[in-house]
């Protein structure tokens, strides 16, 4: 299994595999950048197919996170930790405290953090053999879901690609297309809502969505045909590569903005978007806001308002990477890689 000539690999810092026999961890841990800080990332738990799979997703969320913090002016490298295992049957405490020892053995150049596969209580066994684990320590009352925070740097960031899509100052009566009213998607449905947009929403979950559209006064689509709604914003909120050549075809609208990851297909899907003259926020700077307040809470002296604030300036950098865009001719996927790399550059 090649890694130095595997095509995610971008010089990441250090790659490390774990194996303990007993609990029957195996589990791949991936640095890609410690310039600005440790590596924080999600540990993700899924029965991978082969090895080789498991590597290919390490290496490419662990850049990816080291984008999304640069760019969300974080003091934070990236990294992401996998383990091979099926959550709902081999996730056991043993497995667990073993990652725990496997994480602590960097040293705290990793932190890990929850991701799919693995929760909150899932974090508090990890801690048991390690102090390098975020997302604990929330105050009484605080549920713990990054989701409203999430929300609410998409919705800067889609006020922000309006702007500069739409040429629009405000969301009175801007209809958008939500794909997903999950923890995310319901939270965004609603803040646009209240800002004056009319929504269009779907799910696979019918009786949540029919729920919300009902409180909304929002109208439902079935999932396949919420590409070609008549409407100004898509907002994917669901599955990651969900912007193919077949989707991107179809849509109407002018702006695509939303909280899902990896959203597009292939990296030039973000040049057949622009062909099309479609606003695309990129995602990892759109859906920021959870990672911006996981990071706030590490600090002593976190105020809600600090984090808002820091939340807000999402769509500060968008207004930057909209106009660089725009004067370049360059697709603000690419702007916003550029513009990661160039904060690495300290
Ligand atoms: P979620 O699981 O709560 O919500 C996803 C929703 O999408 C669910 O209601 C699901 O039924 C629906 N869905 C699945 N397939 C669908 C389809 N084909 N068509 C329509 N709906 C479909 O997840 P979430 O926490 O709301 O996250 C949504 C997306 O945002 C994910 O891609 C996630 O990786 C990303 N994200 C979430 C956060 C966060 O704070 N939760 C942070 C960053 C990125």
């Amino acid at each position: 299994m090649p890694v130095f000539d595997h095509p995610e690999f971008d010089h990441h810092q250090h790659v490390a595999f774990g194996s303990d026999e007993t609990s029957g961890l195996r589990a791949i841990i991936a640095i890609h950048d410690t310039r600005r800080g440790p590596a924080l990332g999600g540990l993700r738990i899924f029965p991978y197919a082969s090895d080789a799979d498991a590597l290919t997703d390490v290496l490419r969320l662990s850049r990816g996170m080291t984008y999304k913090s640069a760019l969300a002016d974080l003091p934070l490298g990236g990294g992401k930790a996998v383990i091979i295992a099926d959550p709902s049957r081999d996730k056991t405490p043993e497995l667990l405290r073993a990652m725990g020892r496997f994480v602590d053995s960097l040293g705290g150049r990793y932190i890990t953090a929850e991701d799919s596969g693995s929760s909150e209580s899932d974090m508090r066994i990890i801690h048991e053999t390690t102090p390098h684990v975020s997302g604990l320590g929330r105050r009484p009352g605080d549920s713990g879901d990054p989701s409203p925070f999430t929300a609410r740097g998409v919705f800067c960031a889609l006020n922000s690609a309006v702007r500069h899509g739409l040429g629009r100052q405000d969301l009175d009566g801007l209809r958008v297309a939500i794909q997903g009213v999950g923890h995310v998607g319901a939270h965004l449905a609603r803040q646009l809502h209240e800002a004056g947009a009319r929504l269009v929403l779907s799910d696979v979950n019918r009786q949540p969505l029919v729920n919300l559209a009902e409180e909304l006064g929002a109208e439902t689509l079935d999932p396949g045909a919420i590409f070609d709604a008549d409407v100004d914003v898509f907002a994917p909120c669901a599955l990651g590569a969900v912007l193919d050549a077949g989707v991107i075809d179809r849509l109407k609208a002018k702006v695509v903005c939303g909280a899902a990851n990896n959203q597009l297909a292939t990296a030039d899907m973000a040049d057949r978007l622009q062909a099309r003259g479609i606003l695309y926020a990129p995602d990892y700077v759109a859906n920021a806001g959870g990672v911006i307040e996981i990071a706030w809470r590490q600090r002593r002296q976190a105020s809600r308002d600090a984090v808002m604030r820091h939340i807000e300036g999402i769509g500060d950098t968008l207004d930057e990477i909209f106009a660089r865009s725009r004067s370049t001719g360059t697709n603000p996927a690419a702007i916003a890689d550029q513009l990661a790399r160039e904060r690495l550059d300290v």
